[in-house]
């Protein structure tokens, strides 16, 4: 499932939170009791961590998602931000996780390339096209069924 898009993806991000933010990725080692967790912001030690043993998609997805809660400014007094798998599939609406997320979504997929791209495969069916979206942005397939929904482009 890797592929190229996703790992140029990844080091942007990686370059953007430790040129602009300040921030240092690091992996997680995984256990029984962290394996919910896909990713945190340690506020005080300026780092987002990631779990190690998420494939690359949900990598880039929940790196982005760290940076949304950072630019945002989702601090909420605590020392760091944990975000369990759960977080990143469908929050509600106007939750923090929900931004997060719609922050990433943006990020990772540019409304007008989106849109763009969304239209030139117009002849494909929808899973076809989802199919083609996740290989033009580097993204899993839930995340670009989330970005077609949100866009008013396809209704499940
Ligand atoms: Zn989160």
């Amino acid at each position: 499932m890797d592929c190229k898009q996703t790992q140029k993806k990844f080091r942007y991000l990686c370059g953007v939170s430790r040129k602009k933010l300040g921030c240092t990725m690091y992996d997680f080692a995984v256990n029984e009791d962290n394996e919910h967790v896909s990713g945190a912001v340690i506020y005080d030690k300026n780092q987002i961590l990631l779990n190690s043993k998420d494939n690359a998609r949900r990598r880039v997805f929940t790196l982005a998602h760290e940076i949304g809660h950072i630019v945002l400014g989702h601090r909420d007094g605590g020392d760091r931000m944990v975000d369990t798998r759960s977080d990143l599939i469908l929050p509600l609406k106007r939750t923090k996780e929900y931004e997060a997320n719609e922050f990433a979504g943006k990020l990772l997929m540019p409304e007008w390339e989106f849109r763009k791209k969304w239209n030139e495969k117009r002849k494909l069916s929808i899973t076809d096209r989802i199919s083609c979206m996740t290989e033009t942005f580097g993204v899993s397939f839930s995340a670009a069924t989330v970005r077609a929904e949100v866009l008013g482009l396809y209704h499940a």
